[in-house]
């Protein structure tokens, strides 16, 4: 499955795909850049390996999953009112934030 593409870290825009011929090798390559002319990446053309690396983001998003896991599981509780022996409020909130804080 290919990987999604990213919008532009900057200002949110899709990626414009850039192909050049790279004559001395025989072959193309291959660059994304900001489509938005305004964005300040407009014109820089990077590696799609660079442009497609978030690690603040991706990060970012783990710990937000997990945030929202443990709203769930609380909102779960108040909607269905089980009681079960496991359940403990702050177990879940606790839970969540001993994953939270292991993640860089
Ligand atoms: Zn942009």
């Amino acid at each position: 499955m290919e990987e999604k593409l990213k919008k532009c870290p900057c200002c949110g825009s899709d990626v414009m795909i850039i192909i050049e011929d790279d004559i001395a090798n025989f072959g193309t390559d291959k660059w994304y850049s900001c489509s938005n002319d305004k964005c300040i990446f407009h014109g820089i053309n990077l590696f799609p390996e660079d442009w497609q690396s978030r690690p603040i983001e991706d990060s970012l998003q783990k710990k937000l999953d997990i945030a929202m896991k443990a709203f769930d599981d609380i909102l779960e509780f108040k909607r269905t009112g089980y009681f079960g022996l496991n359940f403990d409020v702050w177990q879940i909130i606790k839970k969540a934030m001993v994953e939270i804080e292991e993640i860089k």
